[in-house]
């Protein structure tokens, strides 16, 4: 699933190509994507309309239009979003949506599992629309390492769980999860509340960390997830543990090991990351 990282790498090039300019016309060719929407109505919408910006939450992306509305996706499992120098005839493979610009080019969004979104969300209002659905943007001077403590403390779930968790911390998934706990040297299965106050920086700024080498390598492409232009990013090489059972420990020598934690196929390293009894 895209993260943070692949999120944003996706809404900078995003904006490269579009912000500016004016959506010719759309094709929605999977109503499940704009559900409740009637798909020809969704579509209608966005005709005319120009790309003012693109924002990110998390792993939202936000394309603001003139008209103080904006376009919201989340990609979820396996979403693209891909471009395209005319619009593609055949579509790409699992093409949902088309959104063809004026003056030339297209974004399709493709998806072969089929659970990303789209939606509307006008702009006055849209704080209250949006609290509680997720938290502080991991990348935003709002992620603080006082407010994550916050956040943890007396919780009993675990640390993996914790950060997974979108109203905690917004934009961290499976892979950056397990990286960060790696750097920061907690385990997966501590319970959140267990960490010091230096510990809960050691992982705020390990969060930080992982999700800025990630966007700096475009993203990790392990499976489905490719930049608008169709290529692979590059975090998947710098994985210290994540997707690297049976492998040394970089930093000790310790076979990585596997399990699941939080119901996610996790990796760690039981030298760096012993499982600290309760205070
Ligand atoms: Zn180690």
């Amino acid at each position: 699933m895209p993260e943070l990282p692949e999120v944003e790498t996706i809404r900078r090039q995003l904006a490269e190509r579009i912000v500016g300019r004016t959506i010719r016309g759309a094709r929605v060719s999977d109503p499940r994507l704009v559900d409740p929407w009637e798909p020809n109505t969704f579509a209608g919408r966005l005709e005319g309309r120009r790309v003012e910006r693109i924002d990110r939450v998390g792993k939202y992306l936000f394309i603001e239009l003139d008209g103080d509305e904006a376009l919201t996706l989340h990609l979820r499992m396996t979403g693209q979003l891909l471009w395209s120098d005319d619009v593609p005839d055949p579509p790409l493979p699992y093409t949902r949506a088309v959104i063809g610009i004026e003056g030339g080019g297209s974004v399709t969004f493709a998806d072969s599992r089929r659970f990303g979104t789209a939606w509307f969300l006008p702009r006055v209002g849209r704080e209250r629309i949006w609290a509680g659905r997720t938290g502080p943007d991991a990348m935003s001077a709002a992620f603080t390492a006082r407010g994550l403590g916050d956040r943890l403390r007396g919780r009993t779930a675990c640390a993996k769980a914790l950060i997974l968790d979108q109203r905690i911390v917004a934009g961290v998934g499976n892979i950056y999860a397990d990286e960060a706990l790696f750097m920061a040297r907690v385990n997966p299965a501590e319970p959140g509340g267990n960490l010091t106050a230096p510990r809960v920086t050691s992982l705020h700024r390990a969060i930080r960390d992982r999700l800025r080498m990630g966007i700096t390598a475009g993203g990790a492409s392990f499976d489905r997830y490719r930049d608008v232009n169709g290529e692979r990013g590059g975090m998947q090489d710098l994985f210290r543990v994540h997707r690297r059972r049976g492998e040394q420990c970089p930093r000790c020598q310790t076979t990585i090991e596997k399990g699941v934690v939080a119901q996610r196929g996790t990796y760690w390293c039981p030298k760096c990351q012993p499982l600290m009894e309760g205070d």
